[in-house]
């Protein structure tokens, strides 16, 4: 796997892919920049060595050009965090953007316009991709966050620099992650999947099945594996239609000895709101007009036992309904846990979608070990698939 150390970068100019698909208000500042700051390695690498910054990024989804999705609106919030004058280029092929690429000097960075003002960037488009591969010696892929998606920049443009490209220091931590979940992680590994729905798990679950020691099944999916052993659910959310695929994963589970651990008991709740009357109870005899919504204190205590047996955990999808504060304890309780078996020196990864959410909303970003900073590209790898745009460094 090549990665930044395995270049220097003096006197080049690399071509970076980096993901600053970053939120703006209606002023156009910059609202969240987790993405810049995680990119900021990389540059700073490239910079230090005495080499030059070619920055491309797609921003929002822009039909054909439109000013608000402009890049140029995010150029000093990158100066800021890199403590470089950033420049900008109103294009990102062609003419105008080769002339920039070329006047750059070491030590500067360039940002290109938004990559999505172009259809042949999302299409994939070789020639497309061959334009912009004229813009710079050595391509380096930072962006995780679309590396599921075989796009001009993300993965195409790879082929015209044979030798001459690696993976930027954030997407090599993502890879490094995900292969100590997947495939080195000390042992026992615990993988706990949470979130609303068992259809959009099902992959991953079963891919997940040859890697882990654990799982817990929390959240709105563990409604359909109570339902599907005959318990009592009320009105939780469940999908009648995935009932014999949860016995299924059960049968699986056993047959490769992985321990699975279902919620015993619930927050039940006889509306879906934050103000609605709650009791708790066993999860297999919910009152009807009653729903699950968190996971109740009994699940917690044995789910903290689990955790805090694990070297290696794997967080994706929350227990309960978190955005509403009176259903977020569950939730609350095992960022908790995670965070206490990391400090004890178990290997913790957070990812995909929701999980992060409510890592970032309840602070336990700096207590965990890695903090994915892709949504669906993570998902994919779990679910076991080489991501086009790492497959096409590593090729
Ligand atoms: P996902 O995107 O599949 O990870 O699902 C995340 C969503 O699941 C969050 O918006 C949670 O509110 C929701 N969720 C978690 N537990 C429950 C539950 N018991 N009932 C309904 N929704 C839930």
């Amino acid at each position: 796997m090549k990665t930044l150390n395995d270049f220097n970068f003096k006197d080049k100019k690399a071509l970076i892919r980096v993901d600053f698909n970053v939120p703006l208000d209606e002023n156009f500042n910059v609202t969240d920049a987790t993405r810049i700051v995680s990119a900021k390695p990389t540059i700073i690498k490239v910079l230090e060595d005495g080499g030059s910054c070619i920055l491309m990024s797609h921003l929002g989804r822009p039909k054909g050009v439109q000013a608000e999705f402009s890049l140029n609106h995010i150029v000093p919030k990158v100066s800021d965090i890199l403590g470089v004058e950033v420049k900008f280029v109103s294009e990102c092929v062609g003419e105008k953007a080769e002339a920039a690429a070329a006047s750059l000097q070491p030590g500067e960075v360039l940002i290109l316009e938004n990559l999505r003002f172009h259809s042949e960037e999302t299409a994939g488009d070789k020639a497309f991709a061959e334009q912009l591969a004229k813009l710079g010696d050595i391509y380096v892929n930072d962006a995780f966050g679309t590396a599921h998606r075989a796009h001009a920049s993300t993965t195409i443009v790879a082929e015209f620099f044979p030798d001459q490209k690696c993976f930027g220091s954030l997407l090599a931590q993502e890879i490094e992650s995900i292969d100590k979940v997947m495939k080195t992680g000390e042992k026992p590994v615990l993988a706990i999947l949470g979130g609303a729905k068992v259809s959009s798990k099902i992959t991953i679950i079963e891919n997940i099945l040859d890697k882990v020691d654990h799982l817990i099944i929390g959240g709105g999916m563990a409604f359909t594996f109570i339902k599907a052993q005959g318990g009592k659910i009320g009105n939780s959310i469940c999908e009648d239609d995935k009932m014999e695929l949860a016995l299924d994963i059960l049968k699986q589970a056993k047959e490769k000895n992985v321990q699975v651990h279902i919620p015993v008991d619930t927050i039940a709740a006889d509306a879906f709101s934050n103000d609605a009357n709650t009791q708790e109870v066993d999860i297999d005899k919910i009152p009807d007009g009653w729903e699950g919504v968190d996971a109740g204190p009994e699940s917690r205590k044995q789910f903290h036992d689990v955790v805090m047996q694990c070297k290696t955990i794997l967080w994706n999808g929350p227990l309960g309904v978190f955005e509403m504060e009176s259903f977020a304890q569950g939730t609350i309780e095992l960022g908790n846990s995670i965070a206490e078996a990391t400090k004890n020196g178990a290997f913790s990864l957070v990812g995909g979608g929701d999980s992060v959410a409510a890592v970032k909303q309840f602070g336990f970003e700096d207590k965990v070990s890695y903090v994915s900073t892709g949504g669906g590209a993570m998902l994919e790898s779990l679910e076991g698939i080489v991501l086009p745009g790492i497959a096409a460094i590593l090729e």
